[in-house]
């Protein structure tokens, strides 16, 4: 993960709103080709030539979304980029720009928001994307971050919620469950620290669930891996708030129901472990936990043995004709799938 820089602390008046745009943003480069005028104008110019446009936006307040307790700088402007990607590649296309705007307080000194810069940087680096522009501005107290990702696909290639056929089989990328039990450990360890300022967290037995949560990585590989295979799936969308409310929003916007089968889950084993020492169950962890950035997709069964073999993927369970979302456990009950939040996770 990031190291944090010790930082110094220059006024945010002392360099005024062209000054810190212009600090924020003179190291990032242009490279997409359908960035034809970024940063420095009233607009950016955009060419997406025969493709579709797409658009995504995110709105980020501290308080609500995000603790600067526990949440370094660099991270949440990673995280803040990647999220709006995770949005672009649940439409099977690919990011290709980025919009940042922020209102922030004098509290906060020009180091800070260039180490939320760092993190927005690194982010655009690594997923290929250009800043092409934002707007900054000031506020009463806390931090506001709002990221717009624009990226394009091919036309016919797009993939909506709405799209799930009955017999589809339903598809998730990567692991579940691990983003949640991250924030749970950076909680408690920051109720430690409160108490205890000397207090050093020993992390080490929760990096992967950690990570999972400070530094989130969305799924660009798996629109041109779909490509690859010749997979078209029926319906997509990312794993945001966890997997029940988002297959909710698969089976109502398709006006089917579906059937996902516990054991089927992908759960990453220091999930299980962390889960156990919350006394939470690993699997309500992956139902309702959310930000896994993972993606959800239906496909047709004729398209199951184009996958069947990757490691990217797990078949958890099919759409039904019988509308009703539900979850078939491992004693075989059926329980009707809820989008309940993070609150009922205690056991
Ligand atoms: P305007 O007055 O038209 O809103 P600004 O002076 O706010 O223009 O912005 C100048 C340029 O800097 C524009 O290209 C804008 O998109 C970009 N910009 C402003 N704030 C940010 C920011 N926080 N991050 C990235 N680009 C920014
Ligand atoms: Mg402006």
């Amino acid at each position: 993960m990031f190291q944090d820089k010790k930082p110094s602390k220059t006024d945010l008046k002392q360099l005024g709103e062209f000054g810190l745009i212009e600090t924020l943003t003179k190291n990032f480069e242009i490279k997409k080709p359908s960035t034809i005028k970024g940063i420095g104008d009233d607009a950016a110019v955009l060419d997406y030539n025969q493709k579709h446009t797409l658009a995504s936006t995110d709105l980020l307040v501290e308080g609500i979304h995000f603790d600067l307790a526990y949440f370094p700088l660099k991270h949440l402007g990673y995280k803040a980029a990647i999220v709006n990607f995770s949005d672009i590649y649940a439409m099977n296309g690919m990011a290709t720009q980025l919009l940042v705007s922020l209102a922030v307080s004098n509290r906060f000194p020009v180091e800070a928001l260039e180490e939320i810069y760092a993190g927005i940087q690194l982010a655009c680096h690594i997923y290929d994307v250009d800043l092409v522009g934002g707007d900054t501005t000031s506020s009463r107290s806390g931090l506001i971050l709002n990221p717009t990702a624009l990226g394009s696909v091919l036309k016919g290639q797009e993939v909506y919620r709405s799209g799930a056929q009955p017999n589809d089989l339903i598809v998730v990328t990567g692991d579940l469950g691990a983003a949640y039990l991250g924030l749970l450990i950076l909680q408690r360890e920051n109720e430690v620290f409160k108490v205890n300022p000397q207090h050093q967290p020993d992390l080490s037995p929760y990096t992967y669930v950690v990570e999972r949560q400070l530094k989130p990585e969305a799924r660009k590989d798996i629109p041109p891996l779909l490509r690859e295979l010749d997979v078209h799936p029926t319906a997509m969308i990312d794993i945001s708030d966890g997997l029940s409310s988002e297959i909710l929003h698969i089976t109502k916007q398709s006006d089917v129901g579906a059937q996902i089968y516990a054991e089927k889950i992908p759960i990453a084993p220091q999930t299980v472990l962390a889960a156990e020492e919350f006394n939470i169950s690993e699997l309500t962890a992956a139902l309702n936990g959310g930000e896994d950035y993972e993606l959800l997709f239906t496909i047709s069964q004729k398209d199951y043995e184009k996958i069947q073999y990757r490691p990217e993927f797990a078949v958890i369970g099919h759409i039904t004709q019988d509308k009703g979302a539900y979850l078939i456990t491992q004693d075989n009950e059926k329980i009707a799938l809820k989008a309940q939040g993070w609150n009922a996770l205690k056991k």
